[in-house]
């Protein structure tokens, strides 16, 4: 699934290809994603992310949210060629298209006039807004992995960059949130920037499917400390890397070093 850096990698290379353009035409081939009217013919003024979402800022200041949800992909193409399996929409402008390829069909495009999002950090990247963040972990009981991957406390950050951020501070994934202190918080925080920062110069993690806007595998796989790493020797202290379940998702993580 993408997180906030694939998602930030899509958002920087569209915005070399499609930002002040005018859209030509807008066909919607699976019919679960509704009617999207009002596209044909409005320029595109703005490209940001919101969250794990695509916000597409029209001339008319309406907005396109596209949330790429468990396996969506988005693909350009300068020169018409055959559709792939499970293309989902198209959008095209005078000099090519843009593809969503999303075989699980979770995907979603919505117009909205608000496209901001409701996270309480909106972007972890920038605003982490710590001292408040620790407040709201220090009642809750629930494992430190699931507090960061929860999208109305955090935007952006899923499976893979949890597990590396826990690994990165020593931390274990069941650890409860409300004995986090704040110094931990800090270290989680500079993690945080560090590993989606690096992530998003190697445009991404491949470990299945994710591409980017040209079809290009990420490079961060090979920079994966803990993530798909069972049974390997941990890269600080030699430990063997497990993974178990935590809130149904596969955790990876160091017995010996995240042990606390
Ligand atoms: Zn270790």
């Amino acid at each position: 699934m993408p997180e906030l850096p694939e998602v930030e990698t899509l958002c920087r290379q569209l915005r070399g290809v499609i930002a002040d353009r005018e859209i030509l035409s807008v066909k919607i081939l699976d019919p679960r994603l509704g009617a999207v009217d009002g596209l044909v013919g409005r320029k595109i003024t703005a490209i940001t992310r919101q969250g794990k979402a695509l916000e597409i800022k029209l001339d008319n200041d309406a907005r396109l949210l596209l949330h790429l949800r468990m396996t969506g992909k988005m693909e350009w193409q300068s020169a018409s060629r055959a559709l792939p399996p499970h293309t989902r929409f198209i959008i095209a402008f005078s000099h090519g298209r843009l593809l969503c390829i999303d075989p699980r069909r979770f995907a979603t495009l919505v117009i909205t006039a608000d496209g901001s999002s409701q996270a309480f950090v909106k972007d972890p990247l920038h605003d982490f807004r710590i001292e408040e963040l620790h407040k709201i972990a220090r009642v809750k009981k629930l494992p430190v992995k699931s507090f960061l991957m929860d999208q109305r406390l955090i935007a952006g950050i899923g499976n893979i960059y949890a597990c590396e951020i826990l690994h990165e501070v020593s931390m274990s994934p069941w650890r409860p949130v409300c004995g986090v202190s704040l110094r931990e918080w800090r270290k989680i925080e500079r993690a945080t920037k560090e590993i989606l920062e690096k992530a998003i110069t190697c445009r991404g993690t491949t470990v299945s499917d994710w591409r980017d806007l040209f079809g290009q595998k990420g490079e961060y796989q090979h920079e994966l400390k803990v993530y798909d790493r069972e049974g390997l020797s941990c890269l600080r202290c030699h430990g063997i890397i497990q993974r178990l379940r935590l809130s149904g998702r596969g955790t990876y993580f160091c017995p010996t070093c995240q042990r606390r």
